[in-house]
């Protein structure tokens, strides 16, 4: 493609903004999403995500499994339009579907919102989903949600952030009382109260009433003993807080924190407005080629997800495709760097919620949906030009463990075929005993759902009935230096060492506990919780 389209890349890319909601289960993800849409005007009443959801459940649904329990498997990109800006919203799949698939979403992300539920503060998937974000580098806003309900005081919450996170923090705007006396936020920037109107409901977009600060008519309009609680806080925060820092936020270091309540629409757009002007723009990433620009004028991109039978009817894969450089056409025809083949890249989609609507294209920082048909795997680069290759994804660290066996002998061959295509589309890690006679693979997932969905695969597509055999580990390390590191530290009390599908030695603890255990009697053993791609 030719220089020509410079200007027009510049363009789509200044005004892209591509980000990844990460929070506990129940801290407000989907109300927040639902909020954010209605002001993008994506949709018009809040509860539209959800019966969305609903519809979607009648009509296709792609595991009875799914219908039976409620729940969504999929992982969407919502994109919507505010204030200029073309927004990607990459939605990470939470609750009992929390997979690998949650933790990839963050690869093809380039900003990150932390969503805090106010009483609870830090939870553990958060915990992890952040490490992920730190690994990358990611700028973190955080959004402390809640806020008409009890919850913790402001200044502790702050304080959890920066000493269990290692994160220096911004507030960029301060609550002004919490539950039944929740008044409104006080913008820093701005110098102005936003004052909490109870009346709204939040299925529309909130009233903003604002205020500056010192106004007379403050005394009336706060309670005193808040309003004064406020002017003192302020001042503490003054005093102990860093200056803000836009370069160390981008850099993944400092998180400016905004507080609000996603179900009174309080705050909400207040946090938009701020994240928007704040948040990175697609980036430069890093390839076999060295650093590449957005800019660059052919189109490449990566594969950081793959969804089978989306649809029934179809029986058809979708792989999801981030948008790295150049304009991404219909019909366009590409280089698969892996194999080298050439694939034409029809049927693409832009994915709202769950309806497919067919695209034309797309600028970096954007997500497709295209037909998959069996030759992308998670990790893939696809390009136009010059070869190149993107880093791939890293394997996860799996927290649950279970021998898969095939009860059937006749079946070997499609038992074997299956397993080693859900392996490859990322559905489960695989790995394997050391001990040569136990030959059955050992899945290592993220979530409990994860090996539902292999089963259940295994069957349908393979027409495999296999059984699993739970084992009782909960946490695994790989080891820094493979087998041969591992060799020298000597024997090992409290794990067991399996290998994963690159044979790479893993280390498996019961818990956390035992692992503490074992680092402290070997200082040179090195682990760790997240492996490169293995080749
Ligand atoms: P998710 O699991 O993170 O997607 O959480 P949901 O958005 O489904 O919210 C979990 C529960 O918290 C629901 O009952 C919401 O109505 C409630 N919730 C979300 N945001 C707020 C909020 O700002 N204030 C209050 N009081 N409840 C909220």
């Amino acid at each position: 493609m030719s220089r020509e389209l410079l200007p027009e890349l510049e363009q789509a890319v200044n005004i892209r903004r591509n980000f990844a909601i990460i929070s506990h289960p129940d801290a407000g993800k989907t109300t927040l999403t639902e909020k954010l849409l209605l002001y993008g005007g994506a949709i018009h009443e809040a509860g539209a995500v959800k019966s969305r959801r609903d519809q979607r459940k009648a009509t296709s649904d792609w595991m009875a499994m799914e219908q039976q329990r409620g729940i969504s498997i999929t992982s969407t990109v919502l994109q919507f339009e505010y204030d200029g800006y073309q927004i990607n919203l990459l939605d990470t799949p939470g609750h009992q579907d929390f997979s690998e698939d949650t933790y990839r979403t963050l690869a093809a992300a380039d900003n990150a919102v932390m969503l805090i539920d106010a009483a609870k503060g830090l939870e553990p998937q958060t915990r992890k989903l952040f490490e992920v974000c730190k690994m990358r580098s990611l700028p973190i806003f955080t959004f402390i949600n809640k806020l008409d309900r009890p919850g913790r005081e402001p200044l502790e919450l702050l304080d959890e952030i920066e000493q269990e996170l290692g994160l220096k923090t911004y507030a960029m705007n301060y609550p002004i009382g919490m539950g039944d006396r929740f008044q409104g936020v006080y913008d820093r920037a701005g110098q102005q109260i936003h004052l909490f109107e109870r009346r709204s409901h939040g299925s529309k977009t909130a009233l903003d009433t604002t205020i500056k600060l010192g106004d007379p008519r403050l005394e009336d309009l706060l309670d005193q003993d808040l309003y004064y609680q406020l002017k003192e806080e302020l001042e503490i925060l003054d005093e102990i807080a860093h200056d803000f820092d836009l370069a160390q936020v981008h850099a993944g270091k400092m998180t400016p924190i905004y507080f609000g309540s996603a179900m009174t629409n309080f705050g909400v757009e207040l946090f938009l407005k701020s994240f928007l002007q704040h948040a990175l723009k697609p980036e430069s990433r890093h390839s076999s080629l060295g650093d590449i620009p957005p800019t660059y004028p052919d189109f490449t991109g990566f594969v950081f997800k793959l969804q089978a039978n989306m649809d029934p009817k179809h029986r058809d894969r979708v792989a999801f495709i981030r948008v790295c450089t150049g304009k991404f056409e219909k019909d366009m025809t590409v280089s698969h760097a892996r194999t080298g083949k050439t694939v034409r890249l029809s049927r693409p989609q832009k994915l709202f919620a769950q309806g497919r609507e067919s695209l034309e294209e797309a600028y970096p920082g954007d997500v497709i949906g295209l037909n998959n048909p069996g030759v992308f795997a998670i990790g893939d680069t696809i390009y136009n030009g010059q070869a190149l290759e993107y880093e791939g994804i890293p394997c996860f660290s799996p927290e649950m463990f279970a021998y898969l066996k095939n009860p059937n002998p006749s079946k070997f061959k499609q038992f074997h075929k299956g397993i080693t295509q859900l392996r490859e589309e990322g559905a489960v890690q695989i790995m394997y005993s050391t001990d040569d006679f136990r030959r059955d693979p050992i899945l290592a997932a993220v979530g409990q759902l994860q090996f539902e969905v292999v089963q259940f695969r295994m069957l349908n597509e393979y027409g495999v009935e296999t059984q699993l055999e739970p084992l009782s580990y909960s946490v695994a390390r790989w080891v820094e230096g493979g087998w041969e590191a591992l060799e020298k530290v000597g024997r090992l009390f409290n794990t067991i060492t399996v290998k994963d599908s690159w044979n790479r030695p893993v280390l498996l603890f019961r818990n956390e506990w035992n692992l503490h255990q074992v680092l402290a009697d070997h200082p040179k053993l090195i682990l760790n919780s997240i492996a490169p791609v293995g080749s």
